[in-house]
């Protein structure tokens, strides 16, 4: 199958450097095995673009379903808005609790449906807990760190830690010794505390600027340590966790490269305001915003990536930067891949419309969602 006639966005094969050009792509086997400039016979996408799949590394569930409820629903309702590839994400729970999730998300992860789990929690500071249960809430303690990470015999792909919790570097050591992903996140750090996380291995900030101590000048804590970094930072990009005037800030200014735009998406997403759960919490959701039916606290969004896309660029985000924040920067942290259309990536492609509305989804080859050119 040829798809021509499209923009490609993103490395393809005649323009290694990012950026948006004309041309085809060839797919055959679930692979992309080829792509050009200019126009070849095939599939008339009639100059929409093409870009590869989105990578969702944060989210907890959409259309209805936690991923700890039911995955299948979950990813296929982010499916339908363009995310290909993603993480599972847990909120806090018990440790035992948490270890069964995980259990019976491994064969999910081993079959491709999704590509990992992401633990957020339960090592998170309570002072910093946004949605999460503060009593379930602890330091890292060796055995708890191991077992969770048994309990995914590899499956485990990133834990989010608060680094300044006792053990907190040591925990960091312990996740990306044990082959996943640590990342900062849910954390009252210093600048100092931080920094001895980031030393101790971790490479991700979570949903940078929510839950975190904030920026002073004087006190510079971890949203400090984490843009003078090399690590990804997460963030979501729904312009109620974060203002629009700063998610192009940290894309163009202070993280250029290095910025991955996530859902943070509960169950609720794609469905009616009302009432939900998210792990042992009752959230309310008023206008598509999702809050702890007690306290408030914001409680994950029902943000999908292709709205993350629109909101971006709407903020002033170049369209290759947002998506490569949307694909090749989340893949590149989690060390998956994906995220790209260079010849021999499996074919996960989003087809967009001149509004950026989602108008085709390919996953390893088959239409997800038909383009209209079809
Ligand atoms: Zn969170
Ligand atoms: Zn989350």
């Amino acid at each position: 199958m040829i798809l021509t006639n499209a923009h490609l966005v993103g490395v393809d094969g005649v323009h290694p450097g990012w950026g948006v050009h004309p041309g085809w792509i060839e797919i055959s086997d679930g692979q992309v095995v080829g792509s050009g400039g200019g126009s070849r016979p095939g599939l008339d996408l009639g100059g929409s673009y093409l870009a590869p799949g989105f990578v969702d590394m944060h989210v907890h569930g959409g259309g209805g379903a936690a991923f700890s409820d039911d995955p299948a629903v979950a990813v296929g309702f982010h499916r339908r808005h363009g995310t290909t590839t993603c993480l599972a994400s847990l909120v806090t729970a018990p440790i035992d609790v948490l270890a069964r999730q995980i259990a019976s998300l491994a064969p999910v992860v081993e079959s491709g449906v999704v590509a990992g789990i992401h633990l957020e929690g339960p090592f998170l500071a309570a002072s910093r807990c946004g949605a999460h249960d503060p009593s379930l809430l602890r330091a890292p303690l060796p055995e708890d760190v191991a077992t969770l990470l048994d309990a995914g015999r590899g499956t485990v792909r990133m834990v989010t830690v608060a680094p300044e919790l006792p053990g907190g570097p040591d925990a960091i050591r312990e996740i990306v010794d044990g082959g996943a992903v640590a990342a900062i996140g849910h954390t009252d750090a210093t600048y100092e505390e931080a920094c001895a996380g980031l030393a101790a291995g971790a490479t991700v900030g979570t949903h940078l600027f929510s839950a975190m101590r904030p920026l002073h000048h004087r006190d510079p804590g971890v949203i400090t340590a984490l843009l003078d970094s090399d690590a990804v930072l997460e963030l979501i990009a729904d312009n109620v966790h974060v203002h629009p005037a700063l998610i192009s800030w940290v894309l163009r200014a202070a993280a250029p490269g290095r910025t991955a735009l996530i859902t943070d998406a509960i169950a609720a997403a794609g469905q009616h305001d009302g009432d939900y759960r998210l792990g042992g919490l009752e959230v309310t959701v008023q206008g598509g915003v999702a809050r702890l039916a007690h306290g408030g606290a914001l409680a994950g969004s029902t943000l999908t990536q292709d709205v993350a896309l629109r909101n971006a660029v709407a903020a002033g985000v170049p369209l290759v930067d947002a998506v490569a924040a949307l694909t090749v920067v989340p893949a590149r942290a989690l060390g998956l891949d994906a995220g790209s259309l260079v010849v021999g990536a499996r074919a996960d492609v989003v087809v967009l419309s001149s509004d950026l509305s989602v108008d085709g989804v390919m996953v390893a080859g088959s239409w997800i969602v038909q383009p209209s050119a079809v």
